[in-house]
């Protein structure tokens, strides 16, 4: 039986998620910036909470854990790589391990540079991924942690996941991402179309996410970056794409 999701707004602009096997009533969220609204989320929906999926370390996805593992006594899973500052962790995984949630499946997939453990969390079954900070749509995180080069082979990894895999991200930052797109890429027919449907989107109160990985590839700019015309676009024709990677991230940084 297919996943149900269920997205609401966390902090200011932070997305909580919760992932639901009907079959076994198990429901995971994907990281936790705070314990009320997932609290709200799960009275609303009336699912009980079995597992917490932690991408990484940052305080504004891992804030709520502490609060709903007392609880819920759910199991916290974390990225091995800094579990260490991620609150009552149960599990450590790594890249390729298969996190169960009830009867779904998901791929760890390791993809550092915001922070140095980063990962995300793929239900190949279902469809369905949760890449934290390191994808936004339209966008991709700051690399704080990491080196461009290394956020570029994460965005690699995740680019090669199959074109209808819903994605679901950690932050709504659309608007502005494709305010900054715009400027890299202003005659891109997708990014056009994909700034019209988030304005209605967002004038209707709605999430603009999930994406899905197809609709990214034709108008997200770092996943676009070893592309001819994108690294002409900002003068670096020719350049090695985690360079032209680089320029943009630190473009969008001073946009
Ligand atoms: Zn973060």
């Amino acid at each position: 039986m297919a996943a149900e999701t269920h997205l609401f707004v966390c902090l200011q602009d932070n997305f909580g998620v919760l992932v639901h096997d009907k079959a076994s009533g198990a429901t995971a969220a994907i990281d936790a910036p705070e314990a009320a609204p997932v609290e709200a989320a799960l009275n609303q929906t009336g699912w009980k909470l079995s597992d917490i999926l932690v991408t990484h370390h940052h305080g504004d996805h891992t804030g709520g854990i502490a609060q709903l593992k007392q609880h819920h006594r759910c199991r916290v899973v974390a990225p091995r790589n800094e579990a260490q500052r991620i609150p009552a962790v149960d599990e450590t995984v790594r890249e390729g391990d298969v996190v169960k949630v009830g009867g779904l499946s998901a791929r760890v997939l390791e993809t550092p540079g915001h922070t140095a453990g980063h990962i995300a969390y793929w239900f190949e079954a279902d469809s369905l991924a949760f890449v934290g900070d390191t994808l936004f749509s339209i966008g991709c995180g700051r690399v704080i942690e990491g080196t461009p080069e290394m956020m570029w082979q994460s965005l690699l990894k995740l680019r090669k996941l199959p074109g209808d895999t819903r994605l679901y991200c950690g932050h709504e930052y659309t608007q502005s991402n494709i305010r900054f797109a715009q400027t890299i890429e202003p005659d891109n027919l997708a990014l056009i179309a994909r700034a019209a449907e988030a304005a209605e989107q967002t004038a209707k109160h709605k999430p603009t996410i999930p994406t899905t990985m197809d609709a990214e590839k034709a108008a997200n700019p770092f996943l676009r970056a070893d592309l001819p015309e994108v690294a002409a676009a900002i003068g670096m024709a020719g350049k090695p794409a985690a360079q032209v990677f680089g320029e943009l991230r630190e473009r969008k940084n001073n946009f």
